[in-house]
């Protein structure tokens, strides 16, 4: 019978490669996989990132034969300390990973016109697999969405269809979680949300590279997207549309995307 393997974060390509050699079944914990009240998970606190209190969720409801959970510098603390307590808590090995793969397989999915919600859901996805993405066409991008997959995929629906996808999740396609200079990467000629999950570390370089940008929207929401960020993003999206130029040089230190890669409408 096949085993079922969950994973959080980007657990490292060898990894990945044991597991499909072996035919396990992988399940992403990082997303709900459950139609369970978040009130049901009472191992973290509340005030806790909603990815993780997902990943504690969905690992105490689930038949699962053992967990991999990414833990260094391509996630974070709060899922080192997460994977204390799975290891108290259950039974199966929960072994945890440090990814620092390097080699980069590019990002085309995040350069491209699919709807911004199948994006991510086709990046996620990827994560289960040692191959590269397909190819795409690179699309003009007229947002942007700078961050990780977030806990509501709901609030990506408020994106128009060639949003261009920076940060965490651009890392996550190109199988470099860990990669900080891919992560810090914007296209300064795009306006751009930055997201993070409420309760993230990651709060602190949304709000800061939001600030740096020309056109950028730091926005953070917990379990899911409140009305206020909902209508924040709309609103800032709306006003965003016709005021984009030609890529110009940056005044800031925010990396451009480099020459070819993304291109503004203009
Ligand atoms: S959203 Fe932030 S705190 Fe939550 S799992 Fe991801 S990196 Fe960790």
């Amino acid at each position: 019978m096949k085993k079922i393997i969950g994973i959080v974060g980007v657990p490292p390509l060898d990894i990945i490669r044991q597991i499909n050699e072996e035919q396990g079944k992988i399940v992403d914990l990082d997303e709900p996989q459950l139609s369970l009240s978040m009130n049901r998970e009472a191992y973290l606190p509340q005030v806790y990132c909603a990815i993780l209190r997902t990943v504690m969720l969905n690992a105490m409801n689930m038949p699962l034969d053992k967990i991999y959970i990414d833990v260094g510098p391509g996630k974070c603390d709060c899922a080192l300390h997460v994977s204390t307590v799975l290891q108290h808590v259950l039974t199966i090995p929960v072994i945890t990973t440090r990814n620092r793969d390097s080699e980069g397989f590019g990002y085309p999915i995040c350069r491209s016109n699919l709807p911004l919600i199948e994006k991510i859901q086709a990046i996620t996805q990827g994560v289960q697999s040692c191959e590269p993405s397909p190819e795409y066409p690179p699309s003009v991008a007229t947002a942007g969405f700078w961050g990780v997959p977030p806990r509501d995929f709901a609030l990506l629906s408020l994106f128009p269809n060639n949003t261009h996808v920076y940060g965490w999740t651009r890392c996550m396609e190109n199988k470099t979680p860990a990669d900080m200079e891919l992560e810090s990467s914007c296209n300064p000629a795009v306006p751009t949300v930055f997201f993070a999950q409420s309760f993230c570390a990651k709060t602190a370089l949304a709000k800061h590279l939001a600030e740096l940008h020309p056109k950028g929207l730091y926005v953070d929401c917990d379990v899911n997207a409140g009305s206020s960020a909902r209508a924040k993003i709309e609103a800032f999206l709306e006003l965003s549309r016709g005021t984009l130029a030609a890529p110009t040089v940056s005044t800031t230190s925010i990396n451009n995307d480099g020459p070819g890669d993304d291109h503004a409408a203009g």
